[in-house]
């Protein structure tokens, strides 16, 4: 589904991607993890072409991710990104976020896209806090909100960057349950974190990335506990 093929980007005279590689399928869950300034979300600002990149290529179901085509706003209603700041509309209610997506952009009507917000926020458990506005939310609740309006796209894949990491400890559980029961659903995800539980339980695949190049890549259960690289193992031994 998500195809990235040796990929190089530069800032100025600095490359931050240098020739990175992988593939998503439909339905799978891949982690991304890896020391701060690796290049993690510049990958994924890439892939939902917020971001140029310099050579290579990425594909999405076979399009090519290009930001300066017009198709790339077809692409983006299919790819849908949840950031670590939450990044939701500060004067509009729990509701209004999550329908203005479909209605500006997919041209929903009104009444058709509130149902189904409704339906999102019940499913990640803030049925009760439709008419709420942003800053009388936890950050958990929140991000909860920034991840059904994502799903109010109807993508067929979504990109979390570090989507846990801005909330105090006591919070993470509930946005990674929601997370946990989306790839349960068969989401096609790829996640950016720092939550090795997550990654062990959730993903399909792990990369490591690092100074802008995967060093690693296998199933949680091989890189995680017996990583090859002395690189990976060296981080491992930092986070966890
Ligand atoms: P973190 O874990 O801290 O979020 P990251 O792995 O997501 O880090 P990126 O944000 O992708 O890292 O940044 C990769 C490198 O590119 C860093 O050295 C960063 O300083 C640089 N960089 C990112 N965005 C820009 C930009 N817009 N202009 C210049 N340099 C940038
Ligand atoms: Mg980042």
């Amino acid at each position: 589904m998500i195809k990235v093929d040796d990929i190089h980007k530069s800032f100025g005279a600095v490359e931050v991607i240098k020739g990175v590689s992988f593939e998503v399928k439909q339905g799978e869950v891949v982690c991304i993890i890896g020391p701060s300034g690796s290049g993690k979300s510049t990958i994924l600002r890439c892939i939902n072409g917020l971001e140029t990149y310099d050579s290579g290529t990425i594909t999405f179901d076979g399009r090519k991710v290009d930001p300066s085509d017009k198709s790339i706003v077809g692409i983006r209603t299919q790819v849908s990104m949840v950031f670590q700041r939450f990044n939701l509309f500060p004067h509009r209610s729990v509701l209004a976020n999550v329908t203005e997506g479909p209605i500006q952009v997919k041209g929903e009507k009104k009444a058709a896209a509130e149902a189904m917000a409704v339906e999102l926020l019940e499913k990640v458990g803030l049925a009760n806090k439709l008419d709420a506005f942003p800053e009388n939310l936890s950050g958990g609740q929140q991000q909860r909100v920034a991840i059904a309006r994502a799903l109010a796209m109807r993508p067929s894949a979504i990109l979390f960057d570090e989507p846990t990491s801005a909330l105090d400890p006591e919070l993470v559980g509930e946005v990674l349950t929601v997370m946990r029961d989306l790839a349960n659903e068969g989401m096609t995800m790829v996640v950016v974190t720092h939550e090795m539980g997550f990654a062990r339980e959730v993903a399909d695949r792990v990369l490591f990335l690092e100074s802008g190049g995967i060093v690693e890549e296998g199933p949680p259960k091989e890189l995680l506990r017996n990583p090859r690289h002395e690189r990976t193992q060296d981080f491992l031994h930092r986070v966890i």
